[in-house]
């Protein structure tokens, strides 16, 4: 039993989910892009109904925070004015699509087809989800999806249940897509409600027509100045209203990542804007922080502003998890270092998860800058 609640599903604008400083209403954005227009819309609501902070989820969503019983009505009203709402709470649930920031000729059209076919496929579990991938070379393959759409070494269109080497050559995306999906169902994926491809295919299943290898991944883009635009960063995946304002102020389509970015589409500069990183070499780039307490109801000490000041005393090529509890959720991999609050301080472990077991206990935002010192040396 863990001290830590795990929810089977995931909240959405229709359905939000409370948290320590008021409701979080996660917008899915459309095709994975944002108008200007609409990215001005999400900042002014963000103002007018919640607290101005933003979240850029792991899997490309905004999360507007501190949205209360009585402003949520007029929140979705002033959203769903912008196209930004589903229409009902099933349709937005069901649209759990993750969609490649960069360009390429087919990827808009398929994305269309794709959401499309969503609104066919059997019931899935809430976070079963689906990555349209379809760059020359995958870009996504670090965040979490259940079935992707890559291109093959050839270049061809596969389908890849995640956790297997190889897809399905793709000859009509909307009835494989829901193909593999019923397979995922009819060989037991789901346990209670709950249930993700790579545990299936962990089992030894393997769906048939798995043939092809995937192209070779790219690895995670720094911000800076790419063929499609600007790609500019946010600590911690967070952002005032106010940022947000700024940046949509300067016209170009926003396309949001994974990778707590933004894509600024044909941008040819990088934009001075208070609150983005652009600075590849920035330290707050190597730190993931969750919300941690107050803003999460289970955290049980800061993390935020323990990163900010941490960030100057983290040793080059280091990379740092602040965990608010020991659920690890902003980083469930392991880290060079791991900051676990626990009430008393904060347990340290060393190249390991939030919830592995520490080599100090107890530590003082004092404490940890004396031992981020001592790590400068080659050795942890
Ligand atoms: S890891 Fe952070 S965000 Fe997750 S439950 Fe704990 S405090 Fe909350």
């Amino acid at each position: 039993m863990t001290a830590w609640e795990i929810k089977g599903w995931c909240p959405g604008a229709l359905r939000p989910m409370q948290s320590g400083d008021g409701l979080v209403v996660r917008i899915r954005p459309p095709l994975g892009r944002l108008t200007a227009k609409q990215a001005l819309a999400i900042a002014d609501a963000a103002q007018t109904h919640g607290n101005g902070i933003i979240d850029l989820s792991a899997r490309a969503n905004l999360q507007l925070r501190g949205v209360t019983e009585a402003s949520h009505g007029p929140l979705i009203a002033d959203l769903g004015a912008h196209a930004l709402i589903d229409p009902d709470i099933q349709t937005e649930s069901l649209r759990n699509l993750i969609v490649t920031p960069f360009r390429d000729d087919e990827t808009a059209a398929l994305a269309a087809t794709l959401t499309a076919a969503l609104t066919q496929m059997p019931k899935l579990p809430g976070k079963f989800g689906f990555a349209l991938d379809t760059g020359p070379h995958p870009v996504l393959t670090g965040t979490s999806a259940d079935i992707r759409i890559e291109r093959s070494t050839g270049g061809t269109l596969i389908l890849r249940p995640d956790g297997h080497p190889l897809g399905q050559p793709v000859t009509d995306l909307p009835r494989d897509a829901l193909a593999l999906a019923q397979w995922f169902v009819s060989n037991g994926g789901i346990t209670e409600g709950r249930g993700r491809m790579a545990a299936l295919i962990a089992k030894g299943l393997v769906p048939p027509g798995c043939s092809l290898a995937p192209a070779e991944r790219l690895p995670t883009p720094r911000p800076g100045l790419h063929p499609d635009g600007a790609l500019v960063a946010l600590a911690f995946g967070q952002m005032r209203a106010e940022t947000l304002h700024a940046v949509a102020a300067l016209g170009h389509e926003i396309r949001p990542t994974p990778w707590r970015m933004l894509l600024l589409v044909a941008a040819i500069t990088l934009p001075a804007v208070p609150g983005l990183i652009t600075d590849p070499a920035d330290p707050v780039l190597r730190i993931t922080a969750c919300t941690g307490a107050p803003g999460c109801p289970q955290g049980l000490g800061d993390t935020r502003s323990l990163a900010r000041d941490l960030a100057p005393h983290l040793p080059p090529t280091r990379t740092l998890h602040i965990s608010g509890c020991a659920k690890g959720c902003a980083h469930p991999a392991p880290a060079d270092l791991t900051l676990t609050a626990t009430g008393q301080g904060y347990d340290l472990i060393r190249s390991g998860t939030a919830s592995d077991t520490p080599s100090l206990r107890g530590l003082t935002p004092q404490a940890i800058q004396d031992h981020l010192k001592a790590f400068h040396a080659p050795h942890l």
